[in-house]
């Protein structure tokens, strides 16, 4: 699968070796009907190594855990076959129902109703917090 068997969907590429499997997973990707190609460690003249992910569908894929996963990472939004739009990716300030509060004294663990929010507090380190109970995140 190359770019050109790609009709309407997106390439991420650039994503760091290792990640890529972080990102299929928060992505929610083996959910899709649609074909989706995961290429580990590819060779990359700028990065050494690096994963890529095709998604052959018209779907809506959050940013923001790209952002989280990798920054670095680029999207191709291809439609009809054509290269149509390059999105820059940044660092999220919050996440919201992607990463789950794993403290079971968390206010989420017994109110099931509540949107799982963790944000970023340590732009540096990229470390998230939960914003109820402040444990950091773990993946
Ligand atoms: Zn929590």
């Amino acid at each position: 699968m190359n770019i050109d068997s790609i009709y309407t969907g997106f390439v991420i590429d650039h994503i760091g070796a290792g990640k890529g499997m972080m990102l299929y997973k928060l992505l929610g990707l083996a959910k899709l009907e649609c074909p989706v190609a995961m290429i580990m460690n590819a060779t990359s003249k700028r990065m050494g190594k690096k994963d890529i992910i095709k998604i052959d569908g018209d779907i809506d894929i959050d940013m923001d855990v790209i952002g989280y996963v990798d920054p670095d990472a680029t999207v191709n939004v291809i439609r009809e076959g054509k290269l149509v739009e390059k999105r820059d990716i940044t660092v999220p300030k919050e996440l919201k129902n992607v990463l789950f509060c794993k403290n079971p004294r968390c206010i989420t663990s017994t109110e099931q109703e509540l949107p799982h929010i963790f944000r970023l507090t340590d732009e540096k380190k990229r470390i998230y917090r939960c914003i109820y109970c402040d444990t950091k995140a773990n993946n």
